[in-house]
């Protein structure tokens, strides 16, 4: 019986060692570090679209079908370079730490509640895209968790997404699952999964600690490592399990 087993495994290994390093290398390892903290300029399509080919393709698809349910799929936000992002940043610290007089860690933790620190974002990649019903007429501030929920002007396009967009492969990135650290509810960012996938493996292989550790931004100075090491664990890892 042991000696059976023992075979079996080491079929299974041969056939392993034959068939894995092809696949690692299509799942990864061809995003170059400055690819993934968007520091590399990408070619991305779609005139307010601005997402890769692919995912752009993905996304007509599933914009023209959510038209014949009576909603327009309308792009808030998609590919965003590491200067937009350190821009973003840097207003939100000055904002919290000059106007609001917060301590530097009070403020980048206040920033991580829904941005994300240059280099991490996945806005980088040209494959996660921010989206509203544009049919629908908001005032203020559209990417507002409540405007999407029961009674608010957007409930019908969740409710259409839920049902719909993993069938394009666009996959809610920041659930309302109740035990999910990181980054809060965000029912409007959705990531094109087919690609998105290969691009957090490549990403988690690198060492985000010392990329980050490099970097100089308002507030970088007081990243330690155990806030980059909490950083990854809540904010970029603990996200829809579809998307790991
Ligand atoms: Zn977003």
């Amino acid at each position: 019986m042991q000696r059976r087993s023992f075979i079996k495994k080491s079929g299974l290994t041969t056939l392993a060692l034959s068939t894995i390093p092809s696949t690692i290398l299509l799942e990864g390892n061809d995003y170059s570090i400055l690819e993934l903290m968007g520091k590399e300029d990408i070619k991305v399509y779609g005139k307010g679209i601005n997402l890769r080919k692919e995912a752009h393709d993905a996304f007509l698809e599933m914009k023209k079908a959510a038209y014949s349910a009576g909603i327009d799929l309308k792009v808030v936000s998609s590919y965003r370079n590491f200067e937009r992002q350190v821009q973003i940043w840097e207003r939100k610290y000055d904002n919290y730490t000059e106007e609001d007089g917060m301590a530097p860690i009070d403020a980048i933790d206040k920033i991580i509640e829904y941005s994300t620190i240059p280099g991490t974002s996945r806005h980088h990649w040209g494959t996660d895209v921010d989206i509203v019903d544009g049919y629908r007429k908001v005032e203020g501030n559209v990417l507002d968790p409540n405007k999407f929920g029961e009674g608010g002007p957007y409930e019908d396009f969740k409710n259409w997404m839920d049902e719909n967009s993993e069938k394009y492969g666009f996959y809610l990135v920041y659930t309302d699952h109740p035990k999910r650290k990181g980054f809060k509810y965000e029912p409007w960012h959705y990531s094109y999964a087919p690609i998105s996938k290969p691009m957090l493996t490549a990403f988690r292989r690198k060492n985000i600690l010392l990329l980050l550790q490099q970097e100089d931004f308002y507030g970088s100075e007081h990243f330690t490592n155990g806030f980059i090491k909490n950083y990854v664990r809540n904010n970029i890892l603990d996200i829809n399990k579809d998307l790991l």
